[in-house]
């Protein structure tokens, strides 16, 4: 079972730095957080594309438009109703959060219809460089492999393993999540790649 510290920098050697996410503005970032959601990054961007196109890649200009519009133009990124729905909500009831503390910013985010702690996570991350870990699906299941034993398998259980771990390092925090999707995605599989992968003297759960 590799060290938390040890596990960054064995990625870091094998894929090199993501500079991660993609996004312009920090709306631009909290709109993909939300659209991401079930579905490839692909998708989204074709429904950024349009939100760009027709001037409404802001929460600003999301406030006033119409919901079936909106559905149309986000059809690629899926559930595009409840998405569009979700979004407007968002963009009415947010606030400033960038003058909110990130516990105060957290909570907020949470309150919000169809925005769990992923999501949270990655908006405070990614949109507002708040020193926040982001634990996902590929996270979750490339640490069970590995062995690492959070308290509990929960999401706040995982996060507080990485988090005691590491310095409160928004660029460490951010290149460590967009590693650990691009390991998920490429090699930690659902059925995973063991052979050539960078952990596999390290994993517990190597298929050799
Ligand atoms: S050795 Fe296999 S199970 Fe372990 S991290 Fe690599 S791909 Fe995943």
């Amino acid at each position: 079972m590799p060290a938390i510290t040890s596990l960054f920098d064995a990625l870091l050697n094998a894929y090199g730095p993501q500079r991660w996410w993609p996004g312009e503005t920090r709306d631009e970032i909290i709109i993909g957080a939300v659209l991401t959601q079930n579905t490839n990054w692909g998708n989204v961007e074709r429904a950024i594309d349009n939100l760009k196109r027709e001037g409404l890649c802001s929460l600003a200009a999301l406030r006033h438009v119409e919901q079936e519009r909106l559905a149309a133009l986000i059809h690629s990124s899926g559930y595009y109703n409840q998405k569009a729905e979700r979004l407007r909500l968002l963009a009415s009831n947010l606030g400033d959060l960038a003058s909110m503390s990130t516990a105060a910013a957290r909570k907020r985010l949470l309150a919000q219809k169809g925005v769990g702690p992923e999501t949270a996570d990655s908006i405070l991350l990614y949109a507002l460089g708040r020193p926040v870990f982001v634990i996902d699906a590929y996270t979750r299941r490339i640490g069970a492999r590995l062995g690492l034993q959070p308290e509990a398998d929960t999401y706040s259980g995982w996060q507080r393993l990485f988090v005691s771990a590491l310095p409160a390092d928004v660029s460490l925090f951010n290149e460590y999540h967009a590693l650990l999707v691009r390991h998920g995605k490429h090699t930690c599989r659902p059925t995973p790649r063991c052979e050539g992968c960078c952990l596999s003297t390290v994993c517990k759960g190597a298929t050799l």
